[in-house]
C-alpha cells in the first residue's frame, strides 16, 4: 500500500508514524509546515474525565488514549513535557464519578493561591507541551520512513488520488487529516466539521503548582517556566487573530481563579481553529472519498495516539473502528 495523508497536524503526523512503522510508504502533504495550526497552538491538557462531560463513550475512548500516552511518547525518544499532573476543577458539581473533593489545607498545598475553598481533584489527568510533541512525532515519522512535502496544498480528491494546487496528481490510499479545513477539500463531501476559534495567552514566570486548573470560564496550564491561560470558544469561521475581548475573557477568568496571575507579564498570545464536530467526538473512518480522521474538537491532542492506532488497524487489518467515531453517524456515505 502507498498512503497519501492530507494535512500534517498532530493527527496526520501520528497516522504517518503508525503507517511507516507498519511498513507502509506514507507521504504527508502539508500546505504550511507540520503542526502549523491547531496542534501546536493547543494547551496540551490530557483530561478525558473532564472533557467527556458525562458522555460514557467519550470518557472510555479518552481514557484508552491517555493509557497509550507514556508508551507512545517513550517511543518518540524526546522530552515533550508529559506529566500526570492531575487536574483541579473549581465547580459546584462533580466533573466525574472518580473526582475527589478537596478543601482547606490540602487544596492550598496543591494549588497555592487558588481563590476557591473547595474544588474537585482528578489525580491521573495529564498535560504536555504541544509544540514539542508535534515536533517529536513529525521527526519520528520521518525517521521511520514517512515523506513530508510542505508548502503544498491539496485542492481536490478523486478515487485513489489527490490533486495539488498547480495540477500535480498523486496516487495512493488517501487519508484526510486536514483539521478544521477538512470539508474545504473539494471531493471530501459534506462532513459536519467546522472551525471553532480558541485564543490563548502565555504568562511569564515559573508556576508554583503542577495540576491544570479548570474554572467556570477557562483554564490555567502550568508549563516549565510559564503559564498558559485560555481559552475562548468562538464561532467566527476562519477569521484569524487575537482580539481585545478574547484576551479580556481568558485573562479575567484566569485572574479570578488565581489572583497572583494578574501580576505576571504577558509573553505571547495566539489563536487557532479547533476542528469542531456536532457531538464533540471525531470522525474517523472510511468515506466515499477515502479515509478521514478529523473533527477532534477540544481533544485532538488527547486522542492522537488512539486515533492513529485504531485507524491504521482498520486500514491494514480490517479491524473495527469505534462506532462513536463513525462518520456514518452524520449520514456520511462510507463507500463510493
Ligand atoms: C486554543 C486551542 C486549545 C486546545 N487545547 C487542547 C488541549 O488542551 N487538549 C487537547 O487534546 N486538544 C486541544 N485542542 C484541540 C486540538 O488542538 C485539535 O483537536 C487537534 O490539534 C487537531 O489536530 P489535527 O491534526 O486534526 O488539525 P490541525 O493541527 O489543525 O492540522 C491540520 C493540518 O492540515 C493542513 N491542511 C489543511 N488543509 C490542507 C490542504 N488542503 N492541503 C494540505 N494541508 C492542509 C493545515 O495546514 C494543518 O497543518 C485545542 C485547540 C485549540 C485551538
Amino acid at each position: 500500500m502507498r498512503a497519501v495523508i492530507v494535512g500534517g497536524g498532530l493527527v496526520g503526523c501520528a497516522v504517518a508514524l503508525e503507517l511507516a512503522r507498519r511498513g507502509v510508504a506514507a507521504t504527508v502533504l502539508e500546505r504550511a509546515v507540520p503542526g502549523a495550526e491547531a496542534s501546536s497552538a493547543a494547551a496540551g491538557i490530557l483530561a478525558p474525565r473532564v472533557e467527556a462531560h458525562g458522555d460514557a463513550s467519550a470518557r472510555a475512548l479518552g481514557l484508552e488514549s491517555l493509557a497509550l500516552y507514556e508508551g507512545w511518547v517513550a517511543s518518540l525518544g524526546a522530552d515533550v513535557g508529559l506529566v500526570r499532573s492531575g487536574v483541579v476543577v473549581v465547580s459546584g458539581a462533580s466533573p466525574d464519578r472518580s473526582a475527589l473533593s478537596l478543601e482547606g489545607a490540602p487544596l492550598d498545598r496543591l494549588v497555592p493561591g487558588l481563590a476557591a475553598r473547595q474544588a474537585w481533584y482528578l489525580p491521573d489527568e495529564g498535560r504536555l507541551d504541544t509544540r514539542r510533541l508535534v515536533g517529536a512525532v513529525h521527526a519520528a515519522a520521518a525517521a521511520a520512513g514517512a515523506t513530508f512535502r510542505t508548502g503544498v496544498e491539496v485542492v481536490a480528491l478523486a478515487a485513489g488520488q489527490v490533486e495539488l494546487a498547480g495540477g500535480e496528481r498523486m496516487e495512493g490510499t488517501v487519508v484526510v487529516c486536514a483539521g478544521a479545513w477538512t470539508p474545504r477539500v473539494a471531493g471530501m463531501g459534506a462532513l459536519p466539521v467546522r472551525p471553532v476559534r480558541g485564543q490563548l495567552v502565555a504568562l511569564g514566570g515559573a508556576p508554583a503548582f503542577s495540576p491544570v486548573v479548570f474554572g467556570p470560564g477557562g483554564y490555567v496550564v502550568p508549563r516549565a517556566d510559564e503559564l498558559v491561560v485560555g481559552s475562548t470558544m468562538e464561532e467566527v469561521g476562519f477569521t484569524r487573530g487575537v482580539t481585545a475581548a478574547g484576551m479580556q475573557e481568558v485573562l479575567r477568568s484566569a485572574v479570578a481563579l488565581l489572583p497572583e496571575v494578574g501580576g505576571r507579564e504577558v509573553l505571547r498570545h495566539w489563536s487557532s481553529f479547533r476542528p469542531g464536530s456536532p457531538d464533540g467526538q471525531p470522525l474517523v473512518g472510511r468515506t466515499a472519498s477515502g479515509w478521514v480522521a478529523s473533527g477532534h474538537f477540544r481533544n485532538g491532542i488527547l486522542l492522537a495516539p488512539l486515533t492513529a492506532r485504531r485507524l491504521v488497524s482498520a486500514m491494514l487489518d480490517d479491524a473495527a473502528l469505534p462506532s462513536a467515531w463513525a462518520p456514518e453517524r452524520f449520514g456520511v456515505a462510507s463507500r463510493p
